[in-house]
């Protein structure tokens, strides 16, 4: 493999002016109009393009990531996510009117407007290091937001190609890269942000959010997992194989979203790993070791983790078990394993290696899944539909595939987040606009309403009843939690949701209220 080349940190003392700077320029509003964050995308959008050659060799050179993998899953993805959200940004900025605001209420023009958070720091990870930086980019510049961008330091090649581009694309007033590892970020981490959006491992999760929380300021943690699979005797096997087997090939493994481990029903166990092995075949039929469509492990410290982690395993080898130091190649790996407690489960593997524990049924399968790891980033159950909506309902997860391996987390346009110490917050789609959002109440009392406000003056005397009469909801249930029946609101439920429904009950008012006319006289 290529050398790694020595990436130029930002010198630590001029962190706290670079910040300062972008900072200001929030402040004069510069990245406020529609047509400013427009430009600045479009651009972002060039800057990709005009270098995609630079960035698919970088992440060759960091993570042996072949033309495939780097185009679709890197670059494409930035590109798609860029023009979606140029396409999309004068819909989703635009004010909203507030809803279900009382009748009284609406003469105080009441809406939700949409305000950039300010000055954001990004924090990205290694194994997506174009993917991960610049969708939550976009989703910044869109929103408004002015940005500095710390790259993962273990991704080098990577992280110089994406500094070029954005200082060279876009408003370096408003954008800006800080290269550097721990000392760096920690430096970073010290100065004042309005957001900070951060993708990586809980253990430095939890240092950010902790930090963050000195200073109240708000996170976005996009984190880990150790996802189950979960297979039942009713699934398609040879389905659950070859979707199961993508879902670990696909960059060496380095995916936070793909399965950790596989629990397999014990009389479809053999099937099962007969199937990977014919997929195996099928998709590297001259192996994984010489071939453009399968990656390598970020660094050597990732790869002796993972040989550790083989070493301690108690469990059996059924396929792969390769491995080689010298290019931190590690032959996609299926070991069974008997236990929970095993080396393979109890840690995020992050790599190419497919424990799979055998169990009697789903209610074990289910128990393993929750006990193993509360609130996993994915969850991928293949079974028939009872079992897997069974799965869904019974663990949870951030996102989840059924019948599939992480597909879920490769939709740019779909919301994508942890939950629990999975994460919080998400992003993609109009979720990555929100993300950096701040979406403020605003009312305007125009002065003719003065004589209806003053109702809400002192002295208050006889005034409570008129205050609760103004739009008071009323319960439409008894002590004991049940629904009172009430004829009126059955009528004005009929068909709610339908247009049709809307139609009937529109009628049906207009008819009682001619009716209350004729009755009045
Ligand atoms: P990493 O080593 O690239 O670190 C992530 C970032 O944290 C880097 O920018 C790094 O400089 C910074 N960092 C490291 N130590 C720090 C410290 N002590 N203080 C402040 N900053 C520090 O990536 P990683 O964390 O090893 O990535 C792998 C993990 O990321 C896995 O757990 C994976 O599941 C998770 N991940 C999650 C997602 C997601 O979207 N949920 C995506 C990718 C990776």
């Amino acid at each position: 493999m290529a050398s790694i080349p020595q990436l130029e940190f930002t010198n630590k003392d001029a962190i706290p002016d670079i910040v300062n700077g972008v900072r200001s320029t929030f402040h004069t509003q510069k990245t406020k109009p529609l047509e400013f964050r427009l430009v600045q995308l479009r651009k972002l959008y060039w800057g990709m393009i005009d270098n995609q050659k630079a960035i698919a060799a970088a992440c060759k050179q960091d993570l042996g990531k072949g033309h495939f993998e780097a185009n679709l899953m890197e670059l494409d993805f930035c590109t798609q996510t860029i023009i979606y959200c140029c396409n999309n940004l004068e819909k989703w900025a635009k004010d909203e009117t507030a809803k279900d605001i009382p009748f009284a209420n609406k003469l105080l023009f009441p809406k939700i407007r949409k305000e950039p958070l300010g000055c954001v720091l990004i924090i990205g990870p290694y194994n997506f290091p174009v993917n991960l930086l610049i969708a939550p980019l976009a989703g910044a510049i869109a929103a408004g937001c002015t940005v500095v961008l710390k790259p993962s330091e273990n991704a080098p090649n990577v992280a110089v190609v994406l500094q070029k581009v954005i200082e060279g694309y876009l408003d370096p007033s408003c954008y800006r890269v800080i290269q550097g590892a721990i000392p760096e970020t920690t430096a970073l981490l010290e100065q004042k942000w309005d957001k900070i959006f951060y993708t990586g491992g809980a253990t430095v999760g939890t240092i950010i959010a902790k930090k963050a929380a000195e200073t109240l300021t708000p996170v976005t943690l996009e984190l880990g997992g150790r996802n189950p699979a979960i297979i039942t005797k009713n699934a398609d096997i040879r389905l659950a194989a070859r979707r199961l087997l993508w879902g670990k090939i696909v960059n060496a493994g380095q995916v936070c979203v793909s399965q950790n481990y596989t629990l397999v029903d014990k009389e479809v166990l053999d099937r099962f790993v007969a199937e990977m092995k014919t997929a195996m075949k099928e998709y590297y039929p001259n192996g994984t070791r010489n071939t453009d469509d399968f990656g390598r492990i970020i660094n050597d410290r990732q790869w002796q983790r993972l040989k550790k982690m083989v070493d301690e395993s108690k469990g059996k080898l059924l396929m792969g078990g390769e491995m080689d130091e010298s290019d931190r190649y590690i032959e996609p790996t299926i070991i069974q394993v008997d236990s929970q407690t095993d080396s393979l489960l109890v840690d995020e593997s992050f790599g190419p290696l497919m424990p799979i524990l055998p169990v009697n049924n789903l209610d074990e399968a289910i128990r393993i899944a929750n006990e193993v790891h509360e609130t996993p980033l994915g969850l991928y159950p293949f079974g028939n539909k009872k079992e897997t909506d069974r799965c869904l309902r019974e663990i949870r997860s951030g996102g989840a595939s059924v019948n599939d391996g992480f597909m879920h987390g490769s939709l740019p346009t779909m919301p994508f987040g942890g939950v629990g110490d999975s994460g919080q917050g998400a992003y993609r789609g109009q979720a990555s606009f929100d993300c950096f959002t701040h979406r403020r109440s605003i009312t305007s009392t125009p002065s003719w309403l003065e004589g209806m406000m003053s109702v809400r003056y002192p002295p208050y005397t006889g005034k409570l009843e008129k205050m609760r009469s103004m739009g008071n909801l009323k319960p439409n249930f008894d002590r004991d939690g049940n629904v009172k029946f009430s004829l009126v609101s059955y009528v004005l439920s009929l068909g709610a949701g339908s247009k049709t429904g809307g139609l009937i009950r529109y009628v049906l008012v207009l008819l009682a209220a001619l009716g209350l006319r004729q009755y009045l006289g």
